[in-house]
């Protein structure tokens, strides 16, 4: 018996890092500050994006705290996809 899974949403987080091409051991270079983004697919919300130092709160919270609101698991009658 196989369990089936259903990907709900996805977190986008861009750390704003990239290699540093002058620096030969790879160090990494801020090229722009950090953002986040979350898109929900089961009822397209798109949250954010964040920036700076409101990242690492977004990343924490908002998947779980949107799945308690999501209008498509909290209206009566609704199916998820
Ligand atoms: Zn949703």
């Amino acid at each position: 018996m196989s369990a089936r899974q259903t990907m709900i949403g996805a977190l986008f987080v861009d750390s704003g890092l990239e290699p540093d091409p002058a620096d030969p051991t790879g160090r990494l270079r801020r090229i722009r500050p950090p953002r986040a983004g979350y898109a929900c697919y089961l009822c397209g919300a798109r949250l954010g994006p964040v920036h700076g130092r409101d990242v690492p709160a977004f990343v924490a919270d908002t998947s779980i705290s949107h799945r308690a609101t999501c209008p498509a698991t909290t209206t009566q009658g609704a199916t998820a996809a």
